[in-house]
């Protein structure tokens, strides 16, 4: 069903861009456009800005670098660098790897869009969109609507940008969307993050347990394996020294978390905090010395999801593409994170009965990277409708490396740069790739030549 748009909401057609979602791919996209003085609006479902990095305490940035020099930069080297300044114990020049403090975060981004006169309104959740069907059989969104505390309100713009994660705005438009590899609707698990307080920091940062993933590989499998701690499966899992004895965790998986069924998603929920609770006891009797005395301080407000609808867009990127180093004519920026993709439950259960699964995580050697092509950004058939962060046109395979959040802030700035370049009425694909290009190199975006 699709909301009425002849029934009398309030509709607000002051912004020439509006963003759909504010996390790093929202917010990136937001500054691109309001820098370059477009009226921009950032419609939020949660209550702050960051997305999976804040809402969801995802607890550390995934590498910055190609292992020989920055390759994210621009607006998403700009957030890193800021948010790296509130961290007293990080090295200035750590690049990856970097923990993350989420409540230092959120106001380094309500300071960013606030000095970039970006409105925020949070609360938002976009529901429906408004599509007029032109000579020709393209497409153009006129109105998005977004439900706030039982009301409806309907935004106009010339450019929409959804970065919701999930397409939501694409799929509310009619516009097709895809869950899973089209055949299956396997996706990767969620986690519920947590973070706990009162951690032993000396033993905390002496142990060699706890200097790598590999070395702690033992104690998360024995945890599983024990039998006490059932929601628990997993034999490897991150955390991140965060501030003062407070460590975060992005660790345990919720296999069957669809963002798109309220019942599924809600009872992750319930799930996700009795495995934080379950893995902090585990902690506290495998690891006594570090987690002894520890509390466990807060679950995410909102649910780590790592892969859900996609957009279908003028390019598809596919695994290929990431394997083959592919360089576009049409690129907006390059990435080299490996191919990240979670152990489905029956996978998880034979690493942890000690047998062997297929691993299909390609690493890049160092320099390495691939293109990122424009086209993947672009809703096929929408005039002016882009996607940006973890939702935009691209296989499962290579999904696993473009959703991160570095990624995604070099997205999120491309987008909001082409929105920004977009004639009013016109078909976004009237921007020359070139201009675009040229553009965002010069607000500091990497492109390999
Ligand atoms: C458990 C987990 C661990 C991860 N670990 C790492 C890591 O270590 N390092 C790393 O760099 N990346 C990591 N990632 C990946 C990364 O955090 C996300 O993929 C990235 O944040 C995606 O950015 P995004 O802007 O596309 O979406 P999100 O960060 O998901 O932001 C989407 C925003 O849109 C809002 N929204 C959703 N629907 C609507 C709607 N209908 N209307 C309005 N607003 C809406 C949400 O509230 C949210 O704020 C991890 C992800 C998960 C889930």
């Amino acid at each position: 069903m699709n909301v009425d748009f002849t029934a009398s909401i309030p509709l607000d057609d002051s912004h020439d861009v509006v963003v759909a979602g504010g996390g790093p791919a929202g917010c990136a996209a937001a500054l691109a456009a309001a820098r370059r003085g477009k009226r921009t609006l950032i419609l939020e479902a949660g209550t702050a800005l960051g997305g999976m990095g804040t809402l969801g305490l995802v607890p550390a940035w995934c590498p910055f670098s190609d292992k020989e020099k920055i390759i994210y930069r621009g607006i998403a080297q700009e957030i890193f660098e800021d948010v790296k300044q509130g961290m007293a114990h990080i090295k200035k020049d750590a690049a990856d790897w970097v923990p993350i403090d989420p409540e230092y975060y959120k106001r380094v981004l309500d300071k960013k869009v606030s000095e970039a006169g970006v409105d925020v309104l949070f609360g938002q959740t976009v529901i429906s969109a408004a599509v007029d069907v032109l000579p020709g059989g393209q497409k153009r969104v006129s109105h998005i609507a977004a439900a706030y505390k039982g009301s409806l309100r309907a935004y106009a713009a010339n450019v929409f940008i959804d970065s919701t994660g999930d397409a939501d705005l694409t799929a509310s438009a009619g516009f097709p969307t895809l869950y899973g590899d089209g055949e299956t609707e396997e996706v990767q698990p969620a986690t519920h993050c947590f973070m706990l307080s009162n951690v032993d920091e000396y033993h905390y940062h002496s142990d060699p347990v706890m200097q790598s993933v590999e070395n702690l590989k033992p104690v998360s499998s024995a945890i599983s394996n024990s039998g006490k701690y059932p929601l628990f499966k997993q034999h490897a899992f991150n955390h991140s020294p965060l501030g003062p004895g407070t460590v975060g965790f992005n660790a345990g998986h919720l296999w069957q978390t669809d963002p798109r069924d309220p019942y599924a998603y809600s009872a992750s929920y319930m799930r996700g905090r009795e495995l934080a609770h379950q893995l902090h006891e585990g902690l506290k009797e495998y690891l006594p010395h570090i987690f002894g005395a520890s509390f466990l301080a807060q679950t995410a407000p909102a649910m780590g999801i790592r892969e859900s609808r996609r957009i279908v867009g003028d390019y598809t990127l596919t695994v290929e593409d990431y394997l083959g180093r592919k360089t576009f004519s049409d690129e907006i920026g390059r990435n080299c994170y490996y191919l990240d993709v979670h152990l489905t439950e029956e996978e998880s259960e034979r690493v942890l009965a000690g047998k062997k699964v297929k691993d299909g995580s390609e690493q890049y050697m160092p320099g390495e990277s691939h293109g990122l092509p424009r086209g993947m950004l672009a809703v096929a058939g929408a005039q002016n409708l882009l996607a940006a962060g973890r939702n935009v046109s691209c296989d499962r395979r290579v999904q696993g490396s473009i959703r991160v959040m570095p990624v995604c802030l070099v997205m999120g700035q491309a987008a909001g740069t082409w929105a920004a370049l977009a004639g009013k009425g016109k078909d976004l694909r009237e921007v020359e790739a070139k201009l675009l290009q040229t553009e965002l190199k010069k607000d500091g975006a990497f492109f390999s030549s």
